[in-house]
C-alpha cells in the first residue's frame, strides 16, 4: 500500500499484447538504488487489483531484498506470484471488505479509472 501511495512510483494503463501488466525500472549504477518505477495495466483485465499487487510486489522485493539481482527470472516471478497469491486472499478475505475497497479506490485513483458505485 505504501507504495501504491508512493508518488514516485508512476502507474499507467496501455493496452498490453501478452501479459497482464508489467514492472519497470532502473537501478542506479552507484548506489544501486531502484528508480524510474513504472507499473503498466492493461484496463481490459478484471482482476486490476490482483495485477496491480502483483507489480508492486515485484518493485517491493527489487528495493527490499534486491531479488532482481540475486535470482533469475523465473525464481523471481515463482516468489512474487506465491507472495501476490498469499495477500491476494488476505484482502479478498470477506471480513476485510473495507481493506478491499481502499485498494479498489487508491488503485483506480492512480490509473484514473472510474470506481464503481463509487
Ligand atoms: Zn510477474
Amino acid at each position: 500500500m505504501v507504495l501504491l501511495l508512493d508518488p514516485k512510483v508512476k502507474m499507467r494503463t496501455r493496452k498490453l499484447r501478452s501479459e497482464h501488466g508489467t514492472t519497470d525500472y532502473n537501478r542506479d549504477p552507484q548506489t544501486r538504488e531502484v528508480r524510474d518505477m513504472l507499473i503498466t495495466i492493461d484496463p481490459r483485465n478484471a482482476a486490476v487489483v490482483t495485477i496491480v499487487i502483483h507489480e508492486l510486489l515485484h518493485l517491493f522485493m527489487a528495493i527490499e531484498y534486491q531479488v532482481d539481482r540475486n535470482f533469475g527470472e523465473m525464481l523471481e516471478e515463482g516468489i512474487v506470484k506465491g507472495l501476490t497469491e498469499e495477500l491476494q486472499s488476505y484482502i479478498h478475505d470477506a471480513k476485510r471488505g473495507k481493506l478491499l475497497q481502499k485498494w479498489v479506490i487508491a488503485v483506480n485513483a492512480k490509473l484514473n479509472l472510474p470506481t464503481k458505485g463509487a
